[in-house]
């Protein structure tokens, strides 16, 4: 179907600055990009063989070469893309490529980060883009295991040290429990907890690194990490679905979450789903019934191609458009962030634009749904300030 309202949605929203609540810090420029490289940003595979031989062959990195071309004015194929960008002016280009995403602040988790990437600081200052800072609970834990001789002393310093992260500006947690274990969460066996704690302290002894996996420990910490965002009036990210090729895909249905939403000691929680697919059906229905419940397709809209257009169908199939949030969970490279912001949009003009030709919605309703996913509904779920009157 031709679909009428789709032009006149993306104008209207021109003026919209979007709040990208969960993203990654980019890598220092200046640099050049390799076509490996450059393949591998759109691909959570870590075997080389699928950058090398197969992403190439992907809608998704089709419709990337296809966004960063028609940024750059060129042919969109991946030799011509990559000669314009090494050899444009790095602060120049980086700055074009992230202006073009209509960013009014990023909400940047800094656990993938490598030596090469900015800090926050350096990041703001670089894009011109205020940053705030998301915890990832897991890494912040694995650092506080030396501080502590049992789980209970452990967990306390976990706590306080979120306390103190809120307190210089951090403005969410997130959990990566879906690939360090399952994210069908288990209640605590306290002597399971007591051994695992046992054997991540030996790890430390004996200078080994230390990292935390398995239901015991991963799901402790979730729970006390829950309670510590309650307490702490901030919102829960959770990574859901796929984003990590670690992961059993088969245990990270964000259905898993249950005892979050029902078990009264968690009344109040705010949770954000991250990703989704392919359970981006699944975590629509928690929005619909669970009132503390949002949800992105962050990563699905840049790597589902046409299909992340599917996705945001359906999500708007359950999910009310007050709880669907905006994120590009772009990482390292400019034209990552430039891709996910320009499909996502794409995404929603599409799926929204195809309810007013149904009779769905009215072109003022889905225009002002539009506005909610980009930057409304995140600046509610994270207490942002109003941006700038659009
Ligand atoms: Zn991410």
């Amino acid at each position: 179907m031709t679909l009428s309202d789709v032009g006149p949605l993306l104008e209207s929203w021109k003026a919209v600055r979007a709040v990208d609540h969960h993203c990654h810090p980019l890598r220092r420029w200046p640099f050049q990009l390799t076509a490996v490289e450059l393949r591998s940003a759109f691909t959570e595979a870590i075997d080389p063989a699928i950058a090398e031989r197969h992403v190439i062959h992907t809608a998704a990195y089709q419709g990337a070469l296809h966004r960063i071309a028609a940024e750059l004015d060129c042919d969109p194929s991946e030799v011509v893309v990559l000669g314009r960008r090494n050899a444009a002016d790095p602060t120049g280009y980086a700055r074009q490529l992230l202006g073009r995403t209509a960013t009014e602040v990023m909400l940047v988790d800094c656990g993938f980060a490598s030596p090469d990437s900015f800090t926050l600081e350096e990041q703001q200052q670089a894009t011109g883009i205020p940053q705030r800072e998301i915890i990832r609970i897991e890494t912040l834990a694995e650092s506080l295991v030396n501080d502590a001789s049992e789980p209970r002393e452990w967990f306390a310093a976990v706590r306080e040290a979120l306390r103190a992260a809120v307190k210089r500006g951090a403005v969410g947690v997130k959990t990566i429990c879906a690939y360090r274990a399952s994210l069908r969460l288990e209640p605590v066996d306290t002597d399971a907890l007591g051994v695992a704690f046992s054997a991540l302290r030996l790890r430390l002894e004996r200078a080994q690194p230390v990292r935390l996996t398995g239901n015991a420990l991963c799901h402790a910490l979730l729970f006390e990490a829950a309670q510590a965002c309650q307490e702490l009036d901030v919102p829960l990210q959770v990574h859901c679905g796929f984003g990590d090729p670690d992961e059993d895909l088969a245990e990270t249905s964000p259905l898993g979450l249950r005892p979050l939403f029902v078990d009264p000691a968690y009344r109040g929680l705010r949770v954000a789903l991250l990703h989704c697919y392919p359970y981006h059906r699944e975590a629509a229905y928690l929005c619909s019934v669970f009132p503390g419940v949002s949800m992105d397709l962050s990563l699905t809209i840049p790597f589902a191609g046409v299909e992340g257009v599917q996705a945001m169908r359906e999500a708007l199939g359950l999910c009310p458009t007050s709880k669907l949030l905006y994120a590009s969970d772009a990482t390292r490279y400019p034209e990552v962030y430039l891709v996910a912001a320009v499909l996502h949009r794409e995404a929603l003009a599409e799926a929204l634009g195809e309810l007013i030709d149904r009779g769905v919605m009215s072109r003022s309703a889905a225009d002002a749904a539009g506005r909610q996913v980009l930057a409304e509904n995140a600046r509610r779920l994270y207490h942002l300030p109003n941006g700038p009157a659009s």
